[in-house]
């Protein structure tokens, strides 16, 4: 399967590993860097490496290092400067400056509990009803949302196919910037990949939602779309997802050959994995040339 092709038309395959510092990497976000990783080498392309350090008091510059290092002792090299969103405010800012001047989004003043009350669960999260949409508020400090039209959304993506949604009903405007000023993920996002010329975007299920998001604002903003491959998230033996907020244990550097070894095995990529054992690099080189991302499962079990 090659995802190469997929509107990324002829520019040079560029990937990227953006994780954000606010604990240090375990198993599960080791198989999502390795996949892109992986997905990056066996193209011949670049693999950046960017920090998402804007989401406030969570993120730490020690969870950053820490980070930078597990990749490191994990042979996962990353190629040009490593990338802090927390350096590059004024261009999240210029773009949110253009989206508000040219009308596209809105001041929504909606409590926590206004939008809790209010929101329909969807398949991605909260759908925003359209409140403020047309309300005129004027509050300086009020968030602001995207103004979507009415009509659908769409990517392909090799492991899942076609995913789909209508703008309106089931994703809904969303934050572009906080109430508190910041910028939100999903412009900071669209802003970074475009400057760093992401072709191909490698990352969890969970985010499934934000690619969409991103998409449209990607095209909004007159960007070129990345191709998408979501990795399925890695579930623990309860069947809940294994993050930093269930506590999944931190990778160890000691053991980052049989890490390797292990989420290969995960992400359905090494017949040879449970047998062999190797040097960390040796590990790669033969996954990179072997890397198939048909071989993925559709869910990530950590074995009982
Ligand atoms: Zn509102």
């Amino acid at each position: 399967m090659d995802t190469a092709a997929d509107h990324s038309g002829q520019r040079p395959y560029r990937g990227r590993f953006a994780p954000t510092p606010s604990g240090p990497l375990h198993l599960g976000s080791l198989i999502t860097a390795l996949a892109s990783f992986l997905a990056a080498r066996h193209a011949g392309g670049r693999w950046l490496l960017r920090i998402d350090d804007i989401d406030g008091p969570r993120c730490r510059p020690e969870h950053a290092d820490t980070i930078l290092h597990q990749l490191d002792c994990h042979g996962l090299h990353w190629d040009e400067a490593v990338r802090y969103q927390s350096g590059h405010e004024a261009a999240y800012q210029a773009a949110f400056e253009q989206l508000r001047q040219s009308g596209a989004c809105y001041r929504c003043t909606c409590t926590r509990a206004r939008l809790a009350a209010s929101s329909p669960a969807g398949i991605d999260g909260p759908i925003y009803p359209g409140t403020c949409r047309d309300a005129g508020h004027q509050q300086p400090d009020a968030a602001w949302r995207l103004r979507l039209p009415a009509g659908r959304i769409w990517l392909d993506d090799p492991l899942h196919g076609r995913i789909e949604r209508d703008l309106r009903h089931e994703m809904g405007d969303f934050v572009i910037r906080r109430a508190d000023g910041r910028i939100g993920y999903q412009l900071a996002s669209v802003i970074d990949e475009q400057q760093q010329g992401i072709t191909h975007l490698v990352r969890g299920a969970d985010l499934i939602g934000s690619s969409l998001r991103q998409k449209y604002l990607m095209q909004h903003l007159g960007h070129a779309v990345p191709a998408f491959l979501h990795i399925p998230v890695l579930l623990d033996h309860n069947g809940n997802k294994l993050s930093k907020q269930n506590h999944a244990a931190p990778l160890q550097t000691e053991t980052a050959a049989q890490n390797l070894i292990r989420g290969l095995h995960l992400l359905g990529q090494a017949p040879f994995a449970a047998a062999w054992h190797g040097r960390v690099d040796e590990i790669l080189a033969r996954a990179i040339r072997d890397w198939d991302p048909a071989r993925i499962p559709k869910q990530l079990h950590l074995p009982a």
